[in-house]
C-alpha cells in the first residue's frame, strides 16, 4: 500500500489559523505581534523569501516591517539597525535574511539580535537552550518537521530516527528535537560510509542534504516515516527533494511531498515563534 502523504499545506493552514486566533487575542489586549525582516542586497531567491514572510504576517494579523538595504550597507550600520529594532516595543521578532554580502559577518549579525526576538532560533544562546532543553526559539525548519511527524500520530518514544545532514540550521537541531521527543537518534553526513546501513534500520528518516535521490526505496524499511527537507531541481527544472519520492512512497508508511511538505511549514513556524515572542512580553 502506498504511503500516506503528510500534507504540509493543510497542516500549515490549520496552524496558521490557530496563530491568527492567538494574534487577535494579543492585539485586543494592545500587543499586536510584530516581525521585522531585513534584506541586504538583491539576491532574487531572498527577495521571494522575504516577500512571502511579510505576506504571511499580514495573513495572520501581524504587524510587519520589511527593511531593504543596498548590498554595500556596512556591517556597523546593519548592527545599529538591529540594536534599534531590539529596543522597539512594536517588534517581537527580528529576522535577517541569509545569505548576507561577504563583507558582513553573519555570526556577528545573528548574535546581535536580542535572544527574546531571535525567532529564527539561530543564535548560540538559542542553540544552547535547545541543547539543554530550556524553553527558547527552535529553528523553524526542524520545528516544522517535528509538527509534521507529530501529525502522523506516531509516538517517537523508543523509535530509531536517522537524520541525514548536520547543518546548524537543519540537521543538528532536528536531531536534538528528535532526541528530546525520546527517539534514539543517528546523524549521518557526507563522511558516513554506508548511509543505507543506517537508514534501513530507521523508523523515521529526515533527509536534509540538498542532493536529489539521496534516499532511494532500497534504503528504507517498510513502514518508516520519511520527511524530505531537500529543495533541488530535477532535469526538467522541477522542484524536487532529496528522496526518490516515487520509489520510497511504495515502502514508507508516511511521506512528505516536495513541494507541499516541509516548505510551507518553515514560514508557519516562524509565525509561531513570533506569536510566542509577543506572548512572552
Ligand atoms: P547544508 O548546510 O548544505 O548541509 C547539507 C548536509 O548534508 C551536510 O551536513 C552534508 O554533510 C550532508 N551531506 C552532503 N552530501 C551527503 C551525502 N552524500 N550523504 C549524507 N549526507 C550528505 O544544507 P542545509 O541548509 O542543511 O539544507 C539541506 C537541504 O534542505 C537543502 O536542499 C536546502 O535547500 C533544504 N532546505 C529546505 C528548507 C525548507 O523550508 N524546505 C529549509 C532549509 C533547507 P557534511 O556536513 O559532512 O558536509
Amino acid at each position: 500500500m502506498p504511503a500516506q502523504l503528510i500534507d504540509g499545506i493543510a497542516l500549515s493552514q490549520k496552524l496558521r489559523s490557530e496563530i491568527a486566533t492567538r494574534a487577535a487575542a494579543l492585539t485586543a489586549k494592545g500587543t499586536q505581534p510584530g516581525l521585522a525582516v531585513i534584506l541586504v542586497g538583491e539576491d532574487p531567491a531572498s527577495q521571494v523569501y522575504v516577500r512571502n514572510k511579510v505576506k504571511a504576517c499580514g495573513d495572520v494579523g501581524f504587524h510587519s516591517v520589511l527593511e531593504k538595504y543596498e548590498a554595500d550597507l556596512s556591517e556597523a550600520d546593519l548592527l545599529a539597525r538591529i540594536a534599534s529594532l531590539n529596543a522597539d516595543p512594536a517588534i517581537h521578532g527580528i529576522l535577517v535574511q541569509m545569505p548576507l554580502p561577504k563583507h558582513i559577518n553573519p555570526h556577528k549579525v545573528i548574535e546581535a539580535i536580542a535572544t527574546t526576538k531571535d525567532v529564527d532560533g539561530y543564535s548560540v544562546l538559542s542553540a544552547g537552550e535547545l541543547m539543554t532543553g530550556l524553553p527558547g526559539f527552535r529553528p523553524c525548519t526542524p520545528y516544522g518537521c517535528m509538527k509534521l511527524i507529530e501529525s502522523t500520530g506516531v509516538d517517537l518514544r523508543g523509535k530509531h530516527a536517522v537524520v541525514i545532514g548536520r547543518s546548524n540550521t537543519v540537521g543538528k537541531p532536528m536531531a536534538l528535537l528528535l532526541l528530546q521527543a525520546n527517539a534514539t537518534v543517528t546523524i549521518c553526513h557526507s563522511a558516513t560510509p554506508d548511509l543505507g546501513h543506517h537508514t534501513r534500520n530507521a523508523d523515521v528518516i529526515v533527509a536534509a542534504v540538498g542532493r536529489r535521490n539521496t534516499l532511494t526505496a532500497d534504503m528504507v524499511r517498510p513502514g518508516a516515516i520519511v520527511i524530505d527537507v531537500g529543495m533541488n531541481r530535477d532535469d526538467n527544472g522541477k522542484l524536487c527533494g532529496d528522496v526518490d519520492f516515487a520509489g520510497v512512497q511504495e515502502i514508507a508508511s508516511h511521506i512528505t511531498p516536495v513541494p507541499g511538505g516541509v516548505g510551507p511549514m518553515t514560514i508557519t513556524m516562524l509565525l509561531m515563534n513570533t506569536v510566542e515572542a509577543a506572548e512572552r512580553v
